[in-house]
């Protein structure tokens, strides 16, 4: 079975990033501006043996940030439904904000299963890290992962690969 993942978070996470990481890809577009992820959303990899889909979810989101009354778009939540498993990327600089607060809750609901990734945490105290993320209440070990550097990806998808 080719699984199908779904990568998740707000804005500017890195979401693009590690798309193109698990793509080998430049075909997303990274960029500092949130939201500017538009032209690609689907990608094929592999790891050994192991086929999967990637999905970026960042061209569904709307290209201005609402804040605090952000809601995932309808077109997320659909990618989420048809996940085989969600990577819930969250900013290990930024913290936990009330969006990723947000997210977890939908995540929870869709009952889909969630590996949490704490990216941008290139030279981090992970313990420290992952400690920051339990508040998302997801009941996970977060992967403490750098989608630029490469630190963590592979641990990331090989746990997530080790279920299918
Ligand atoms: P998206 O909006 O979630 O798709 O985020 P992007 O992949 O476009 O990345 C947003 C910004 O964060 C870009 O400037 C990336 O270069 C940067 N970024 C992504 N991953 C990392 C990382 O692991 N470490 C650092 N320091 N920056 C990162
Ligand atoms: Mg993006």
């Amino acid at each position: 079975m080719k699984p199908t993942i779904v990568l998740v978070g707000r804005p500017n996470v890195g979401k693009s990033t590690l798309f193109n990481r698990l793509t080998r890809s430049k075909d997303a577009l990274v960029a500092d501006l949130p939201g500017l992820t538009r032209d690609r959303h689907y990608g094929h990899g592999r790891v050994g043996e192991k086929p999967y889909l990637v999905v970026d979810t960042g061209g569904f989101e709307p290209v201005v940030d609402s804040g605090i009354l952000f809601e995932m778009a309808k077109q997320t939540l659909q990618a989420v439904d048809e996940a085989d498993a969600v990577i819930f990327l969250v900013d290990s600089r930024a913290g936990v904000t009330p969006q990723d607060k947000l997210i977890a809750q939908k995540l929870r609901m869709s009952g889909r299963p969630v590996y949490l990734a704490v990216n941008k945490a290139e030279g981090a105290n992970r313990a420290v890290v992952s400690a920051e993320f339990y508040e998302l209440g997801l009941n996970l070990e977060p992967f403490v992962i750098s989608s630029a550097h490469g630190d963590g990806v592979w641990d990331l998808i090989d746990s997530v690969l080790s279920d299918f």
